[in-house]
């Protein structure tokens, strides 16, 4: 095989240092320009998601992104979930155009609405699995104008019995369901910070809403926490990052390995509630990032397009435990089963069996197009392509 390449962006993945040649974007690529009356934001490829946010409000605008300030490109390129997916889909629904390197060394520009079919079908593949196709090097992303948050945060003890629990968690979903796209309603489920087998887990759910009417949670659960932020920017809006919200003050975590699929119904609820309970570390959490509502507007390679949410599951252990994160690999056997798919920004080159759940009936047209693109397999060390069979 020949010489590799690869991308570092945020490094939230660490698959960008593998490449025989390893580029990283930060130093040559940090410029972001925002054009208010065209509401059009170009971003060059080695912008960090809260530079971005922040380049856009500051021109009155805003983007669909991620919820953490310090990922990088690489999440627009296959996805991106945030809090305004459900209002404006996902970042990588916003690309308007892209600047990439391929891997014959042509520069090249790829849009949306391209009347070259080739590069239509090139722009189609790199929105949801771009890494696999280029260096990217700049994105032109389409805004909305800017308009404030309202953040609220509650958060319940969650119910000893399992089936209380689980029936809580139901509430939630079911709730979430029914919200309009103008309000994103996440979920945390993990252990009391100080944990006894009276204060156990809690549940903390996360509204964010651009000043529409949300009906409250009804439950007779425990109210531990109720926090109201107004008037929040989409930069303000980052630093509400569910959960790390409510982590322990001063915890030295060991290690953290997380997984994300999609979910669409609320069978997974018992087993979730179930599956933390026999976290081998009080620091394992799940989130419910939700999606839903314009996700299901969008076309591209990305498929999981009838989620309801992307479920992060993830361990966390402290300095004196051992490795947890067998966990998360145990869960998702149990949770995939019945779920739409895998996120692909979460795996490499050693994850082939969950690829093989994360593009569908997409897939073939994607190895047809790194057959096209990159015969060569430059663009290797991130989501395993090339090894989910030969292009038809
Ligand atoms: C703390 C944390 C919070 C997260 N929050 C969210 C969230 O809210 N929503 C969500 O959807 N996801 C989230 N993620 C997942 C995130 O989308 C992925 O980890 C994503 O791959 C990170 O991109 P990066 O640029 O930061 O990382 P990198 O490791 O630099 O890049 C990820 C992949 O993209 C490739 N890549 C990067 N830049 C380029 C480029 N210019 N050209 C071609 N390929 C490139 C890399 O080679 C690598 O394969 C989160 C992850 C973490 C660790």
């Amino acid at each position: 095989m020949g010489c590799s390449v690869s991308i570092v962006g945020g490094n939230h993945s660490g698959y960008g240092l593998l490449g025989d040649l390893v580029m990283e974007m930060e130093h040559h690529f940090h410029g972001v320009e925002a054009d208010h009356a065209s509401g059009c934001i170009r971003v060059e490829a080695g912008v960090k998601l809260q530079a971005l946010a922040a380049k856009a409000a500051e021109a009155g605008l805003i983007v669909p992104l991620g919820t953490a300030p310090s990922v990088g490109i690489g999440l627009i390129l296959q996805g991106g979930v945030g809090h305004l997916t459900r209002r404006l889909g996902l970042a990588l629904d916003a690309v308007q155009s892209i600047q990439l390197v391929l891997a014959a060394g042509d520069v090249v520009t790829v849009d949306r609405e391209s009347s070259d079919e080739s590069k239509k079908d090139l722009f189609w593949a790199l929105c949801g699995c771009g890494p696999n196709f280029g260096v990217v090097t700049s994105l032109e992303l389409k805004a909305a104008q800017l308009q404030s948050f309202r953040a609220t945060r509650h958060i319940f003890r969650l119910p000893t019995s399992t089936a209380e629990a689980t029936t809580l968690l139901r509430d939630y979903m079911l709730r979430a369901r029914s919200l309009t796209r103008d309000c994103c309603s996440d979920c945390c489920l993990y252990m009391a910070d100080d944990l006894t087998e009276q204060d156990g887990m809690l549940m903390g759910i996360y509204d964010f809403n651009l000043g529409c009417d949300v009906p409250p949670m009804k439950t007779s659960a425990q109210l531990v926490l109720n926090r109201v932020d107004e008037g929040l920017d989409t930069v303000q809006l980052m630093a509400q990052e569910p959960y790390l919200c409510e982590q322990p003050a001063g915890v030295v975590q060991r290690g953290f390995l997380c997984s994300r699929f999609f979910a669409c119904d609320a069978e997974i609820s018992e087993a979730v509630v179930e599956s933390l309970k026999e976290a081998p570390s009080r620091h394992c959490y799940f989130h419910f990032q939700h999606m839903g509502g314009a996700v299901a507007d969008g076309s591209s390679a990305f498929l999981a397009r009838d989620a309801e949410w992307s479920l992060v599951i993830s361990a966390a252990w402290a300095e004196d435990e051992g490795d947890c994160s067998h966990w998360v690999k145990s869960v998702m056997e149990v949770l995939l089963p019945v779920a739409l798919g895998c996120y692909a920004t979460d795996l490499g080159p050693d994850d082939v069996d969950l690829a093989r759940q994360t593009f569908g009936t997409h897939t073939s047209r994607l190895l047809r197009l790194k057959q096209k693109w990159d015969p060569g397999n430059m663009f290797r060390h991130g989501f395993p392509l090339s090894q989910l069979g030969q292009a038809p």
